[in-house]
């Protein structure tokens, strides 16, 4: 425990033990209406995170981060560029818990869920490549104003890192918008993702460069 805050320094914490924390945390209220925490899934480390906004009502049943429509729809579209869940990517929200009746996360809620998600990022994960999906998550981890529209598709940096960041259209707004027509989210969302999964090669074969044994 570090001396001038009631956070634990989850830097000297294993994985499991952090995750245990997140599992009874009540640092925010949504402690008081969720059912289960969703702490994340997927390989740690690993090169490919994605950060969502908030688990939904799927997600809060199971424990289990993108389960239900939107998650089969995110399942896919990786699937299109050859992204296996759940062994190509860690996926996690900025909120453990599910604010009630899936409203938008707010931010002081965002902030007393931070320790965790910055744990799973810097300490466990320690992506090359994070997917940002939908304006709540851009927002938080990019500690921007501007909006999606104008960040969507455009490589980021993670603020203060070497982190390449995506900012992509949530899968929930797919759904409500299924066309698949050029041009259209679903289409455009189809194209970041080759983005990232051409971007995951490059580190992957660079990975392989530095491998490889000198003649
Ligand atoms: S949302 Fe995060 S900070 Fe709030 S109770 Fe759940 S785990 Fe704790």
């Amino acid at each position: 425990m570090d001396l001038f805050s009631k956070e634990p320094d989850y830097r000297s914490l294993t994985y499991e033990e952090v995750r245990d924390l997140a599992l009874k945390c009540e640092k925010c209220p949504l402690s008081k209406t969720r059912n289960k925490v969703v702490f994340g899934t997927g390989p740690v480390p690993c090169d490919l995170m994605l950060i969502g906004e908030a688990p939904g009502a799927d997600e809060d049943e199971q424990g289990e981060p993108f389960v239900g429509r939107a998650g089969q729809l995110l399942t896919q579209i990786l699937a299109s560029v050859d992204i296996k869940r759940p062994d190509d990517i860690y996926i996690a929200n900025t909120l453990k818990c599910r604010p009630p009746d899936n409203r938008t996360p707010q931010a002081s809620e965002q902030a007393a869920c931070w320790p965790y998600l910055e744990a799973q990022i810097f300490s466990f994960v320690k992506p090359k490549i994070i997917i940002l999906a939908g304006a709540p998550a851009i927002k938080a981890v990019l500690k921007t104003d501007e909006p999606i529209s104008k960040l969507r598709g455009k490589w980021q940096k993670l603020p203060g890192t070497d982190i390449a960041v995506m900012p992509v259209f949530h899968p929930a707004y797919l759904l409500r918008n299924p066309s698949k027509e050029i041009g259209k989210p679903k289409w455009i969302t189809w194209q970041d993702m080759k983005e990232v999964k051409g971007a995951l090669e490059y580190h992957r074969k660079l990975r392989e460069l530095v491998r490889e044994p000198e003649d």
